[in-house]
């Protein structure tokens, strides 16, 4: 059996309805997974459903917000209702809030970090006892360029993505007990809504990123497919607590 199979296991994908989470999602179909979507917009989920039956495989989604913790519960709850167990959760919802750092209110700065790093771990913490009773699991957590670098424009956002990257160590080390790594995928620029916005928002960012990235081009939600597969699957069982960027190159040059 090829090691990056996943016929039979159930992942939760926070933010599954667009963009990266998709891009994860339909990967992880391909693959053989039973996937669950979780977002707000109930609309967006249904057509991320669609998108992913097209494949052949299985799908179904909650409209969630992760800064609940019960809504945390209820995500969970429809991955063994609806399929049994739950092996894999994608901790991938995020926002931004582009503005100078002197221009934050308090409520911006915490709503940044409640959806970004809060969400993750609140969504972590609902998932363990699930995938403690499956004999195993795999958290991936999105973190971003801004977990290594800094922006004017971005303080929240960095902070956010910054912890990102520690809570994966700490995570890993607590469950690799319960054999359940826990990874960081650190994603380079890549075409979706948030990004389209940004490229409103900053002028000259779309051809920055084309001139700084080697691989010299945006990355699509599709180039996320792969290493969702790799650390959703047993090919990744002696990966735990990693911090890995699938970004083009864009982080290893000045
Ligand atoms: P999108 O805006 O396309 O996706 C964000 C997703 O998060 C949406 O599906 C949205 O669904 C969901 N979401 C937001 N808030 C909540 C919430 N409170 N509860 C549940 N779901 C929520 O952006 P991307 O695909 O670009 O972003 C996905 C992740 O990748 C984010 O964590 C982002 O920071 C990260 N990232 C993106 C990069 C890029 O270049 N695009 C680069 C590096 C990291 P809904 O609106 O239905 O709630």
């Amino acid at each position: 059996m090829s090691p990056f199979d996943l016929t039979g296991r159930v992942a939760v994908i926070t933010g599954g309805n667009g963009g990266i989470g998709l891009g994860m999602a339909l990967g992880m179909a391909e693959a053989g997974a039973a996937i669950v979507v979780v977002g707000r917009d109930g609309e967006k989920n249904r057509s991320a459903v669609g998108e992913i039956e097209a494949t052949g495989a299985a799908a179904h989604a909650v409209v969630a917000d992760i800064t609940s913790e019960a809504d945390c519960a209820a995500m969970v709850a429809a991955a063994k209702d609806r399929f049994g167990r739950l092996d894999i959760l994608v901790n991938n919802a995020g926002i931004n809030i582009r503005k100078q750092p002197e221009d934050y209110t308090a409520a911006e700065w915490q709503s940044v970090i409640d959806i970004n790093l809060t969400g993750a771990f609140i969504g972590s913490q609902a998932a363990y006892p699930a995938m403690v009773a499956a004999g195993g699991g795999k958290i991936i957590n999105i973190g971003s360029m801004l977990s290594i670098f800094g922006a004017s424009f971005a303080v929240a956002y960095a902070a956010s993505k910054g912890g990102i990257v520690q809570m994966t160590k700490g995570l890993a080390s607590a469950w690799a007990k319960d054999n359940i790594q826990v990874n960081a995928v650190l994603p380079g620029w890549i075409d979706t809504d948030l990004t389209r916005r940004g490229r409103r928002e900053i002028d000259g960012l779309h051809d920055r990123v084309i001139a700084r990235t080697p691989a010299a081009r945006w990355g699509a939600p599709q180039d996320m497919a792969g290493i969702g597969v790799f650390l959703a699957s047993p090919a990744s069982d002696f990966v735990t607590g990693a911090a890995i960027p699938v970004d083009g190159g864009y982080s290893i040059q000045i």
